[in-house]
């Protein structure tokens, strides 16, 4: 009986041992399987990144054009309720201070808003330019492996929009349009144009945020939805004293206030908007709005800048990063840079007699110079290029 037990247990030891090595058999071959199958020699912490990445790229591919009609719809919300806030708020707070002044800031803001209405509504309805459909392009420099067509230089397939674009930059899904060839331009005047817009908000409405949002002064008034007044202490003569009011007596039999001589308490417009619950929110959403466009989009008007400078695209900028790198002994340079000066003309368009005053500070049309699909290059000592 004894032994019989012994036995019993040694064979559910050995089971036990037949078991394990069997499954961990069967987890090798599904692991050899699994490596063998998915085996790629380019594996690389690039390579699981970008298929990490993937659902976010096919999100952004199906939806982007959905999303930018909001996002349109969100930036032209935002513009509007900025502006009626400055005209609601910040009007009356200079006219009090100095009319002259405010004069000039009406003009001034005006001029920036007209600018960034124009030059954001270009930007949105002027096609980046594409490729002509079933035509040759002898300046073709490869074949296009989405649209299967030829792709003139600096072309770029943008799969959001499923086509190839001149020159493209980027696609813009605040603008809900590819930035390229002839939209470029009104992009980046934009930019420009709406920093400069709440740099001119930030400084005029600097001192009234201070006043409403620091010192927080209201001059004694009360909000408006406050219940009467009786029984509440007011600020008198602003002396800083609180004297509570007993009885109305400062009213006659008519209802107009008795005639005395006590030195009227002088409200300023500061104190006005403190006091008015509505108005102090809006200041409030002026500085949230200002100050995160001003980092957002200053910093973005840099990098656009730089690029420009340096006659590259916002792609080619990453591009050429990647060949400066790999071409150190054979110092790269970009065929596409004329030097500074002559870079920023041709990016403006200010070429055939057009001036900085006429077609950059007020809203021009004019296209860029050539047609999007040949292109000069630096070093090829062609002199017509305007
Ligand atoms: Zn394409
Ligand atoms: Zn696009």
């Amino acid at each position: 009986m004894v032994l019989v037990q012994w036995r019993s247990i040694f064979n559910l030891r050995r089971l036990y041992e037949n078991i394990r090595r069997a499954i961990n058999w069967r987890i090798f071959q599904a692991v050899l399987t699994f490596r063998t199958l998915t085996y790629n020699t380019h594996m690389s912490q690039g390579y699981l990144v970008d298929c990490l990445f993937e659902p976010i790229f096919w999100f952004v591919d199906n939806f982007a054009g959905c999303l930018g009609k909001v996002f349109v719809f969100c930036v032209t919300v935002l513009t509007a309720a900025v502006v009626a806030i400055a005209y609601w708020v910040g009007l009356p707070y200079w006219w009090e201070r100095n009319p002259y002044i405010t004069v000039f800031l009406v003009i001034f803001g005006n001029w920036l808003l007209i600018n960034i209405i124009f030059h954001y509504y270009m930007g949105v309805t002027t096609s980046p330019g594409h490729p002509p459909d079933g035509a040759m392009i002898s300046e073709a420099a490869s074949i296009c492996k989405k649209c299967l067509s030829p792709k003139p230089p600096r072309t770029h397939h943008c799969s959001v929009c499923d086509k190839c674009v001149l020159c493209m930059d980027h696609h813009c899904p605040w603008l809900n349009n590819c930035i390229g060839y002839f939209n470029a331009r009104y992009f980046f005047l934009y930019m420009v144009y709406m920093v400069t817009g709440v740099s001119f908000l930030i400084i005029a409405g600097f001192d009234l945020g201070y006043q409403v949002l620091w010192v927080n002064d209201n001059g004694g008034l009360t909000q408006e939805d406050d219940p009467e007044l009786i029984g509440h202490p007011v600020r008198m003569n602003q002396s800083g004293v609180l004297v509570p009011v007993q009885v109305i007596a400062e009213y006659d039999s008519e209802n107009l206030p008795r005639a005395h001589n006590l030195p009227a308490v002088i409200i300023t417009e500061a104190q006005r908007i403190t006091a008015h619950a509505l108005k102090r929110k809006a200041v409030v959403f002026m500085v949230i709005m200002c100050l995160s466009v001003f980092f957002a989009l200053g910093s973005l008007t840099i990098v656009h800048a730089k690029n420009i400078t340096r006659g590259e695209t916002s792609i080619e900028s990453h591009l050429n990063a990647t060949l400066r790198k790999t071409h150190t002994n054979h110092q790269f340079r970009n065929p596409y840079n004329f030097g500074r000066q002559k870079n920023w003309k041709l990016f403006l368009g200010l070429t055939q007699g057009r001036t900085f005053l006429r077609h950059i500070l007020l809203p021009s049309p004019h296209p860029p110079t050539g047609t999007g699909l040949t292109w000069h290059i630096a070093n090829n000592g062609i002199e017509d290029w305007p």
